[in-house]
């Protein structure tokens, strides 16, 4: 499977990254020109945080390979898709108990701010033929796509 590999070295807090998923999940078509970085509907689906070195730590989902927000969800809203190796999220099955939420030991599930009814999270921009949309405008080279084993 694919996964998000990071170089934590290499980033320098630009959050180019940030405004590209932004860019793809947005929830009105549209440029990055007229993107609204303040609109809690276009939310990003990681985080860029300084690591209180003067350095930044990008956290991306890792589509573990037994993913605790899998075994949380009790009602089958989260499954690891067993082609791609990818943990995607079904809105239509969410409970909103947001146990994945607690479960993340990396943080990655976010609760929507808009609805309050689902959850947001990285699905590695499935429905981009091109691959993650963060990836490919990192100037840095700070993360990257490799394959692993799932
Ligand atoms: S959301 Fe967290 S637990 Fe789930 S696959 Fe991503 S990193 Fe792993
Ligand atoms: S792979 Fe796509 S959804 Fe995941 S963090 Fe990158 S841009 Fe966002
Ligand atoms: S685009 Fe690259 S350098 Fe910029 S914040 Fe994201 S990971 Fe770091």
């Amino acid at each position: 499977m694919k996964r998000i590999i990071i170089d934590q070295e290499k980033c320098d807090g630009c959050k180019n990254c940030t405004v590209a998923c932004m860019q793809a999940h947005r929830a009105t078509p549209g440029t990055v020109y007229d993107l609204d970085l303040l609109d809690p509907k276009n939310e990003a689906r990681h985080t860029i945080v300084a690591n209180g070195k003067g350095g930044y730590f990008p956290i991306f989902c890792r589509h573990c390979s037994v993913p605790d927000c899998v075994g949380a969800c009790m009602s089958g809203a989260l499954c690891k898709d067993p082609v791609s190796g990818h943990v995607q999220y079904d809105e239509s099955r969410c409970g909103t108990c947001f146990m994945c939420v607690m479960s993340c030991p990396y943080g990655n599930v976010k609760p929507d701010k808009v609805t309050h009814k689902r959850i947001l999270k990285c699905d590695f921009c499935k429905d981009d033929t091109e691959g993650p949309n963060c990836v490919r405008v990192c100037p840095k080279k700070a993360i990257h796509v490799e394959e692993v084993s799932a």
